[in-house]
C-alpha cells in the first residue's frame, strides 16, 4: 500500500510537496517513490509505474538531472541545508 508522505526539515524549514510512496491501493500497478534531486535541492515524487529501478534512469522533471532514491532510514538528509534532521510524516493511503 502507498502512503502520502511529507518530508520536513527541522533545521531550515524546507518542506517537500506531498509525495506518494509505495504501491497504489486502488491500482496496484501504480508505483511511486521519493527521489532526491541534487541540482534543485529538493525531494520529488518519482513515477516508477512499469519501471525497473535497476535498469531505468530517472530524471528530474524540473532540471532533467539524474535522481537518487531515498532509502528507508531513520534520518534523511535535507536537500537544502544537508542537516540529517528531516521529519517524515506518512498520511492517508492513495
Ligand atoms: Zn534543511
Ligand atoms: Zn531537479
Amino acid at each position: 500500500m502507498g502512503e502520502y508522505t511529507t518530508f520536513e526539515c527541522r533545521q531550515c524549514g524546507y518542506k517537500a510537496e506531498r509525495i506518494r510512496w509505495g504501491v497504489g491501493v486502488y491500482d496496484p500497478r501504480q508505483r511511486f517513490m521519493p527521489g532526491y534531486c541534487v541540482e534543485c535541492g529538493s525531494i520529488v515524487e518519482v513515477d516508477m509505474t512499469g519501471a525497473d529501478i535497476h535498469v531505468d534512469e530517472f530524471r528530474c522533471a524540473t532540471c532533467d538531472s539524474e535522481l537518487f532514491f531515498l532509502e528507508k532510514a531513520n534520518s534523511y538528509t535535507c536537500p537544502r541545508c544537508k542537516a540529517q534532521d528531516m521529519l517524515l510524516r506518512q498520511g492517508e493511503y492513495w
